[in-house]
């Protein structure tokens, strides 16, 4: 899709992207029209503490930033990717369950190792950026972006921008009520969408049902081939999300709702039943165009690019006119 190699335009400059997530680090150098020069992965390491999976992202980047300079091309800004509460004005990582963060001032340490204008972003609203100009969403002005995998999250993105929210937090889809009294989600409170259909959750409940563990995609694939345990699952996830979507689309009417993350991987057996629920769910609102994401894990790597050649300024048009 969108890291074809076309224009020219300041072809010697690269920006430098990353994507920390609880396990891994995807990382890589990207030229304004969007080619990958290079990409490159690492462990987050996050049992060895926040300090240490700090001193790698500084590492990493420096490492990057060196590997472009060799390339011979010039390193101008840097974007990283955080999960959990992200207070994207004041470039601080406030608080993350899977890599420990607590207020780290994640931009301004990369600024004084790197003196590379430098952007902080959420994971989810970085992948949200980069499939609604990028990805499936592309073309389309208000997109919603939810991302099902251990949890649920979104990312609301409007003419190319993603809001942030008051505080850090907007677009925790997963933490809508859809179940009173359902399961206890990770938040503390019962009946989370999250508790009820991510990936989790999904193998959560047919294992408790069918006393055998499975993963959701052994569970897609086995409602499927006609399974009444599995089938159960899967209609009462389906129908819970579409549930969670249609919240989302009384909140925010947009043209097209992209749904990622590892449970998304399912495709049509998510897709089809999904889109009929949500229709079912309509009355006045305007039905949104609902389609699996495609830029897979490496959306979250991009969409970093993406708030890196922001902050470089003036560049984003180079790497959406095509
Ligand atoms: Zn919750």
């Amino acid at each position: 899709m969108s890291l074809r190699t076309t224009g020219h335009r300041r072809s010697g400059d690269v920006v430098v992207a990353l994507d920390v997530g609880g396990t891994g680090m995807k990382c890589a150098l990207v030229r304004p029209d969007g080619g990958v020069v290079h990409a490159e992965r690492h462990p987050t390491g996050a049992a060895r503490g926040p300090e240490a999976v700090v001193d790698t992202i500084l590492e990493v980047a420096e490492g990057l930033a060196g590997k472009a300079r060799s390339y011979g091309r010039a390193p101008v800004a840097v974007g990283i990717a955080v999960p959990g509460v992200v207070d994207e004005a004041r470039g601080v990582a406030v608080w993350s369950a899977n890599v420990g963060f607590r207020d780290v001032p994640l931009r301004d340490l990369v600024v004084a190792r790197l003196g590379l204008p430098t952007a902080l972003g959420h994971d989810v609203r970085a992948g949200g950026l980069a499939e609604a100009r990028l990805g499936a969403g592309r073309g389309a002005r208000h997109v919603l972006f939810v991302a099902i995998g251990t949890g649920i999250a979104a990312a609301h993105v409007v003419d190319g921008s993603a809001s942030v929210g008051a505080h850090g937090a907007a677009g925790e889809i997963g933490h809508i009520l859809v179940r009173p009294g359902g399961p206890r989600c990770g938040c503390g409170r019962p009946g989370c969408l999250e508790a009820v259909a991510s990936a989790a959750a999904v193998g959560r409940r047919y294992a408790e049902l069918a006393g055998a563990p499975a993963t959701a995609a052994e569970v897609a694939e086995r409602a499927a081939a006609g399974e009444p345990l599995a089938a159960q699952v899967w209609q009462e996830t389906v129908e819970a999300l579409a549930d969670g979507l249609a919240s989302g689309q009384a909140l925010f009417d947009v043209d097209t709702i992209v749904v990622g993350g590892g449970l998304a991987q399912a495709g049509a057996l998510l897709l089809d039943p999904l889109r009929a629920a949500l229709h079912e769910r309509m009355t006045f609102h305007r039905e949104p165009r609902l389609v699996a994401a495609a830029l897979g894990d490496e959306a979250g790597c991009l969409g970093a690019a993406l708030l890196a050649l922001d902050a470089a300024g003036g560049v984003r048009s180079s790497m959406e006119e095509r």
